[in-house]
This record gives structure tokens, sequence and C-alpha cells, in this order.
């Protein structure tokens, strides 16, 4: 069958930045599955998956519109260092869980450490890059009317 919205999708990828560098993989683990057109994988992979099949590889180049979205400045926060009371060793790349502007908790990066101030950066990681995806469809199932009415695999 081919990948359309409300089906369960197996896929192994490997995705890759500009460099060729390898950020994630699923190689040697288990495929991902997911609920197809329900927003679980970013919308420039999605789109892609739609109508191919089991068996099919692919390449997909996406772009940070289509991703993690662009690198927003607004997001990086001057952090006075009396906030990290508790915490022996602060440095760069360290990440934190911290509360958003909405009461949300939110993943931040530690980008820059000085005695006074700590530079954190609420970006996703992938914010502002173009993501390069080998794909490989490892399964298509159709889903549960329960999986479906939830949004996501069971
Ligand atoms: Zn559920």
């Amino acid at each position: 069958m081919k990948i359309a919205n409300d089906c369960v999708v197996s896929i192994h990828y490997t995705l890759t930045d500009e460099a060729g560098q390898t950020l994630d993989s699923s190689a040697g683990g288990e495929p991902l599955t997911y609920l197809h057109g329900h927003g679980g994988i970013i919308p420039g992979l999605e789109n892609e998956l739609t109508d191919k099949a089991k068996g099919d590889t692919l390449k997909v180049v996406v772009q940070p519109e289509d991703g993690y979205g662009d690198f927003n400045p607004d997001m990086l926060q001057q952090v006075p260092r009396e906030a990290f009371q508790g915490v022996d060793t602060i440095e760069a790349g360290m990440q934190f869980q911290a509360q958003g502007e909405g009461g949300q908790m939110q993943m931040v990066v530690v980008r820059e450490v000085t005695d006074e101030a700590v530079l954190v950066d609420g970006n996703h990681p992938l914010a502002g890059q173009v993501l390069n995806f080998d794909v490989s469809i490892e399964g298509v199932r159709e889903a549960s009317a329960e999986e479906i009415e939830h949004g996501h695999v069971h």
C-alpha cells in the first residue's frame, strides 16, 4: 500500500548536515514508526513520503522552514550567573530544562559563560539547518481507529 494520511509508517533514516556530518541515524536500532498526516515528523520529510511504499528509498533535502524553523536570535538570552545556584560547573554546550515565557518547559543550550552571565539558546538544535535525509521505508500499514483518534502509534 502507498503511504497516505492515517497510515502507520516505519522508516530507517540517516540525517546529515550540509557538511555531510551525520547528526542522527536509526541504523542499527529500531526503525522510526509514526502516524502519517498527524505532524509526528517534520513536514518537509512527511510530505515527501506521501505516495511512497514499503521498500522505497529516497533522499530528502529539507529547508529550515519545513524542518525545525529558522534560527531565532530572540531566543538567545543572558541569564545572571546567580540563576544557576547549585550547579557547580557551567560550560558551553551544556543543556538545561528552563521555563519558557508561556510557562512551558523547554530545552536550552549554554552558548557562552562569563563571571556575571550565562548566554542560553532556546532554539531547537537543528533550527536554521538544511537537513539531508536518506530514508528507506520498512513498513506501511493502516492505523487502527484508536491510533487515528489518539494521533499516535500504539
Ligand atoms: Zn494512544
